[in-house]
Formats: structure tokens, sequence, C-alpha cells
């Protein structure tokens, strides 16, 4: 069974890219979950088949490049052979066992991809962690997830060290670098003694294949288990349908490899034989993503608001996009304003989806669809998707209530499987015969979904709710605004009302602060419903943001409440 989904799921992806009617997707996706899979054997193995058959393009499984020169291009062969290699290495020297768990805290290096795979052929489970991580947060990853070992590079190493004599379970550290380091293995040597011979574990389609922390937007950050069928199979609706990826394609998502985003570069892409193509890019650079777009022939584009706030920040660069056909954005809502001017820079739309780590895709602007800006799209066909009341009940269109996916009688098989040794908070995310998401939204009557904010982030000002994303969207139309972040303040008459913290774009910094705030006031009430306009505002330098670059409002509210 797994050998003929496997094979269904190169053939399908192999053949010319159309494009979908939404109506189609639905009727065409009918995914098949075997009792075992295994990303690496199943797909990724016979993707090697069909490129040596040489009924697949010549475009490598991964294309990694530094931007000073230095490239990384491996077939699906050689990826094959290499994470056997490495899959040696994991069961040889670190012992690992099938089921261990084990933190790999690296950037965007080949190693990443290679040992990921490696991962899935020994039934290891990684927890990938952004370089970002100070000593506290690795601790209470290690802790929490009882890891076996510790994979990372030399930058990370010491802060590793400072902490494992309080980590009882780590058994080893495995360092990827050119050097080595005392009390560490080095990956470079075992990898090049290793034996190229591997034979991939048999798992289970509901064994874990990775866990990602969340964001930590709202909280700690929790660990959120996925299996070889939520991301191996869940995730090919985004690479088919929302990234619109074949193996032609050529495929840039600029996530960090610590957020589960990059699992999309994983199983989203290569399910559908799409090349990888990744820029180490330490630190998030317009005019490095501009160079890339321009001298490679990337097809497909997958960034974050905050990044496409920056890009369209900058001056119109005179290089071209040539093999640039589609874009998409991610992890927070996407501003209208913003993707206007994308399109009048490049004339492509920027096709935004919503989901959270412990989903797949939930809603998205599908490749064909019409783009309703603002809107995050129609529902996945992996998912039953539905606005929901307090208890349990379903809205009706219009109706703003927290956006929820069906799991009652049958829990889909896309969503995690649990947070990490945790059942009680797993447990508390359903209410009635639904999975809640937090994120408060409404559906049209064309079936779109529109996201209103977190749950906690909705605004009650004298009894009107009022979303902070629609207040945002409409301050960002004024050419003042470079981003802005909208809470509740308190107020002895209304309860609360809105404040929006806003950081000005360069040009305006020296306006005179009262008549700016007038005028931003006055643009609100013109955009949107004047009742929603911020009756409080504060110029700050820059926004609270997670690592991941999201808007951390609760931080703002707080201070705001305590301040009064
Ligand atoms: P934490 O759960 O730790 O507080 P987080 O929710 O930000 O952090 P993620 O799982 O990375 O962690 O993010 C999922 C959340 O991001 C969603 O619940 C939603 O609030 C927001 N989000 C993602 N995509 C979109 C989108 N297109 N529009 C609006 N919000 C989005
Ligand atoms: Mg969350």
């Amino acid at each position: 069974a797994s050998l003929r989904r496997s094979r269904q799921l190169c053939s399908q992806s192999s053949s010319a890219r159309t494009s979908f009617s939404y109506e189609l997707i639905k009727q065409q996706y009918r995914p098949e979950v075997p009792e075992y899979f295994n990303f690496a054997s199943d797909v990724l193995d016979r993707w090697a088949k069909v490129e040596k058959e040489g009924k697949k393009t010549k475009n490598p499984a991964l294309w990694w490049v530094d931007g000073d020169g230095e490239e990384v291009k491996w077939s699906f062969e050689e990826l094959g052979v290499l994470s056997r290699k490495a899959a040696n290495v994991l069961s040889g020297a670190c012992s690992l066992q099938c089921g261990d768990r084990v933190l790999l805290l690296l950037p965007r290096i080949p190693e990443w991809w290679l040992l990921n795979v490696a991962c899935m052929r020994t039934g290891t489970v990684p927890i990938p962690g952004t370089q970002q991580l100070t000593a506290k947060d690795i601790l209470y990853r290690l802790q929490k997830s009882k890891a076996k070992g510790v994979i990372t590079n030399d930058s990370v190493a010491s802060t590793v060290e400072s902490v494992e004599a309080d980590c009882q379970s780590l058994k080893f550290k495995l360092l990827v670098s050119e050097g080595h380091r005392e009390g560490w293995l080095s990956f470079k040597d075992l990898l090049k003694t290793a034996p190229s011979d591997h034979r991939c574990v048999t798992t289970k389609s509901q064994h874990p294949v990775a866990i990602y922390f969340t964001s930590g937007t709202t909280g700690a950050p929790k660990m959120t288990e996925h299996s070889h069928c939520s991301y191996g199979i869940g995730l090919t609706v985004s690479g088919r349908y929302w990234l619109n990826l074949t193996s032609s394609d050529i495929y840039w998502n600029t996530s960090d490899t610590g957020w589960a985003k990059a699992a999309w570069s994983i199983f989203s892409a290569w399910s559908q034989g799409a090349c990888v193509f990744v820029h180490k890019m330490p630190q998030f650079s317009p005019p490095a993503v501009f160079e890339s777009l321009s001298r490679y022939p990337i097809t497909v584009f997958c960034s974050a608001p905050t990044a496409y706030r920056m890009l369209v920040q900058h001056q119109l660069p005179s290089c071209t996009f040539n093999s640039l056909r589609h874009c998409v954005s991610a992890g927070e809502p996407i501003n209208p304003e913003v993707m206007a001017k994308w399109k009048a820079w490049t004339g492509l739309d920027i096709h935004e989806c919503y989901g959270q780590t412990e989903t797949v895709l939930v809603c998205g602007n599908f490749k064909g669809m019409e783009i309703k800006p603002g809107s995050m799209g129609k529902p996945s066909p992996g998912y039953d998707v539905k606005i929901i009341d307090e208890n349990g009940n379903i809205l009706p269109p219009g109706k703003e209530g927290e956006i929820a996916i069906k799991v009652k009688p049958t829990r889909p098989l896309f969503l995690f499987t649990c947070y990490t040794d945790d059942p009680e908070k797993t447990k508390a995310t359903v209410r009635g015969d639904f999975y809640v998401t937090g994120d408060r939204g409404l559906m049209d009557e064309d079936g779109y979904f529109w996201f209103v904010g977190r749950a906690d982030d909705v605004i009650n000002s004298a009894g009107y709710r009022i979303g902070p994303f629609e207040v945002e969207s409409a301050l960002i139309e004024h050419p003042a605004v470079l981003e802005s972040a909208v809470v509740s303040s308190p107020d002895p008459i209304r309860g609360e009302v809105v404040k929006a913290f806003v950081v000005l774009t360069p040009n305006y910094v020296s306006h005179d602060p009262e008549k700016m705030m007038k005028d931003l006031q006055d643009h609100v009430k013109k955009a949107t419903a004047p009742y929603k306009y911020p009756r409080k505002m504060e110029f700050v330098r820059e926004l609270p943001k997670t690592i991941s670059g999201k808007i951390r409002r609760n931080e703002l509210r707080q201070k705001e409440w305590r301040r009064y």
C-alpha cells in the first residue's frame, strides 16, 4: 500500500502543472493513508528512482547558496546516499534508537535538510530550533523533550555546554563544523567514514516525524508533534495547490529552520519533486532577496508578512525576476496594502495561507482562485473548517467566532498528534466536535475566511468588538506608517479603547507627533468603520516581536494595562 501511495504521490505531481479551481481541488484531493509510511523511503527514494529513469527535470533536490559564491546542489540520488550515511552516524556513533528525540539547532545549511532525512530513515524525532535560542530556551527545550542528543554548530555549542549539566537525558552532542570541539562528536568526520548502505526503518504512518515548537507569540512555546502522515501526506495540499509546485519548480522559502514553516521546505516541496532553494542569509536582507530572485531561476517564493513589509519598503530594484511566477505568504495576516505594492512591482499576487504549528494548511488562496485581498482564502480540502461560538455551535456566514476544525467523529490525520507529553494541554484544544485554533474570524457568503485576531487580541470597546488586523491594515495604507500594532488600552468610560503603537517611515519621523496622530486618526476613520479608529497612539522605534518576526501584541497590551 505504501508503495502504491508513493507512486501516486510522484506520478500525480510529475505531470504538467495545471491551474486548479477550488471546487476541482476539493474533488481531486482524496489522499490515501497507508498503515505504514515513511517519507524518506516512500517519497524521496521514489523521486530518486524517477530521476534515475530520466523522467523528471534535471533540477536538483536541494540547491543551497551562501551569497558569497559557495553553492551545494544535491540530486535526489545524492540526497539519498548522503542521508543513508548520516543515518548510520545517528544509529552508530550517536546510538539513537527509533523514537528517540534529538534537538536540531542548525542554521540554513545543507546539513539541516540532510539530518532531517537521516532522522526519517532511523525513526529519530528531530526537534528543530533556531540559532537565536538563548541558554534558557535550550535548557527548557532539552528538559521538556528529554532529548537524547543535540546537533548544532560552533556558534551554539558553548550555549549548549552552559546548560548540559542540568539535562540528565542528554547522551551525546554532535557538532556540524569544519573544526572539532572537546566533548563533541564530529559529524563531518563520522559522515566521511560512514557506510552508504542503510535500511530505512519501517514506520507506521502515525510515527512522529518531527516536533516543532510554536512561535511563542502568546506564551511559552508548545512542543507540537507531527507524524510521517500529517506532514508527509498532509503537506502535499500546500505543495500542490497553494505553492502550485511540480518537479519543474525551484521553490524558495525564507523561513528560519526553527519554525514549522521550515517543514514545508521538506514535505510540501519534495512531495512534488520540486527543487528546494536555500539561501544561507543569516539575517533577512531585502537586497539579498532581490539579488537572488533575479540571479537564480526561482519560480515560487514563500515568505512572511513582516518580510514582505520590509521588501516593499525598499526602492524598486532595477533587477527583474524573470523566472518568478508565484508568491505566497503565511504566519501572520498580510496587509492588502503590502499585497498591492508587491503586485505593482512584480505583477504577481501574494497568495496568503493560514495555518498553525499544530496544523498543516487550514485556509488558503490556492493558485487559480480569485483572491479577495485581506482574506485567508478557503478551507483546505483536508479539513472541515468552521466558525464556532463558545459552546461549539457552528455560526452562519458573516458572524464572527472562533476558527475551528472538525475532529469528531474522525480526527483528521493531518493534524498534530499532540503537544508532546502534555495530554491536558492537548485535550484543552478540543471544544465539542472541534479543534479550536484560538483565532477569531468569520466566513463570508462566498466561503472565504477572514482573520479578525487572536482571541486574546480582539478589543472590546463600549460593546464593539474590534480586530487589530483591520485597524493595522488601515494604518499601513498611510505613507507615514511602516508598521503598527493595535491593542486594547484601559478607559474609564468605554472599558477599553483602541491604541495603536506606530513605527513611522523615515520621512515622517521628525513630524509633529500631535499632528501626525490626528492625521492618522482621520485616515483610519475614512479607511474603515470610524468607531475603530485608535483613540490613543504612541510612536515607537520598533515593535516587540518573536524571533520569527511576529508582533507580540500581548506584551504591549500587558504593559498598557499595567501602566494605568
Ligand atoms: P504560540 O502558539 O506559541 O503563542 P503562534 O501561535 O504564533 O505562537 P505558530 O503556530 O507559529 O505560533 O503560529 C500560528 C498562528 O499564527 C495562528 O494561530 C495565527 O494566529 C497566526 N497566523 C498564521 N497565519 C496567519 C494568517 N494568514 N493570517 C492571520 N494569522 C495567521
Ligand atoms: Mg498558537
